[in-house]
């Protein structure tokens, strides 16, 4: 490959990766597996070298990434070096995406929705909150501010091939529409004008109250669903629009090993999870080799992100792999880790 075309794609195509500290039942459990490696040794993220090593039995896997994120790393360090440089992108008329990718339990949400304290999230320092604050600084700055742009939100959540709206009361399911020109629209999708970072907090709290009742279960919905918050652009006379960023906290991809679950409902959701996870894959990836052909058909996820993945130049993706300390999150941490090494 040559350097010309790595450097392009390190330019649209960021993947960072992230390990979150061991927790409490971690710890725990630490203490009763009689190995020879203590659990932080087992998963090293050398931060200098973007570099992060996972020992599974005695075999060592070795990645590097755009950059890397150890245990120590707080939200507004993570949103820095990733979602941040894609705000001036979507104020230059670019489509942004960022997506946190990862087992259940690994930080997706902690990431993108802020940290929890106890079962209660702290909105304001998650990368949407973020994203949203930095969108508002933008605006202030003369050369946008002479554009009159305004700033909405939506915020959904893709259950299944199901898309469900969850900034409207009862979060009903939408109807997802391909016109003639391929364009795709989820109709309906509720755009929530915002003024300042304090109303994207209240449509992030009452959004995230509907999806999930807090903390993270393997079981609860919200590890099976994504949930995608946008932040749209639009030029105020045209109403035309300027840019999207989309912010996504995508379903636990551990759900492959589930296929020999009882449940036929959770087998199904499982098989949809995979193939949407599949399909986004491919679409980076295509995206970054700049292929014409977008296999965005693949699955509903990469449908209703269509048009923040065409328009070549103009389409620029983060992805945050988030990953596990612990001696038995090992295999998920290698899944994920070689998934992200594919994307890259
Ligand atoms: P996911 O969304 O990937 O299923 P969560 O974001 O819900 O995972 O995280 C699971 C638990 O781990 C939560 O209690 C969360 O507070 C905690 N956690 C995740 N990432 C971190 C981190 N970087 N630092 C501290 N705690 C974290
Ligand atoms: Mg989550």
């Amino acid at each position: 490959q040559s350097l010309a075309s790595r450097s392009n794609k390190q330019h649209q195509i960021l993947v960072c990766v992230r390990k979150r500290p061991l927790n409490l039942r971690e710890l725990k459990m630490q203490e009763l597996d009689m190995v020879s490696v203590p659990h932080e040794e087992l998963l090293v993220v050398h931060e200098p070298r973007k570099q992060v090593t996972l020992a599974k039995f005695l075999e060592h896997h070795h990645f590097r990434f755009d950059h890397t994120f150890d245990e120590h790393c707080n939200n507004t360090q993570v949103y820095e070096r990733t979602a941040r440089p894609l705000v001036r992108h979507i104020f230059e008329g670019g489509m942004a995406t960022c997506f946190a990718y990862g087992q259940t339990g690994s930080g997706k949400t902690h990431t993108m929705g802020g940290e929890f304290m106890g079962k209660q999230q702290n909105c304001r320092d998650g990368i949407y909150a973020q994203a949203a604050n930095d969108v508002f600084a933008m605006l202030l700055l003369p050369c946008y501010a002479r554009l009159g742009l305004t700033v909405s939100c939506s915020f959904f959540e893709l259950y299944g091939s199901r898309v469900y709206d969850l900034l409207m009361s009862g979060k009903p399911q939408l109807r997802v529409l391909e016109d003639g020109q391929q364009h795709i629209q989820v109709v309906g999708l509720t755009e929530e004008p915002v003024q300042n970072t304090n109303d994207v907090l209240t449509l992030l709290e009452l959004g995230n109250s509907v999806r999930t009742s807090g903390q993270t279960s393997a079981n609860s919905k919200s590890s099976r669903s994504h949930a995608v918050f946008q932040i749209v652009l639009r030029s105020a006379a045209q109403k035309s629009l300027r840019g999207k960023f989309s912010l996504i906290d995508l379903a636990g991809n551990e759900r492959g090993a589930d296929n020999c679950s009882a449940n036929r409902q959770t087998r199904l959701e499982g098989a949809e999870i995979n193939k949407s996870l599949l399909a986004l894959k491919e679409c980076i990836r295509a995206l970054g080799r700049q292929s014409a052909h977008l296999p965005f058909r693949g699955s509903k996820l990469t449908q209703v992100l269509r048009d923040s993945f065409i328009g070549g130049k103009k389409v620029k993706t983060c992805m945050i792999a988030t990953i596990s300390p612990g001696l038995h999150s090992v295999e998920h941490t290698l899944n994920t880790l070689r998934y992200a090494d594919r994307v890259k």
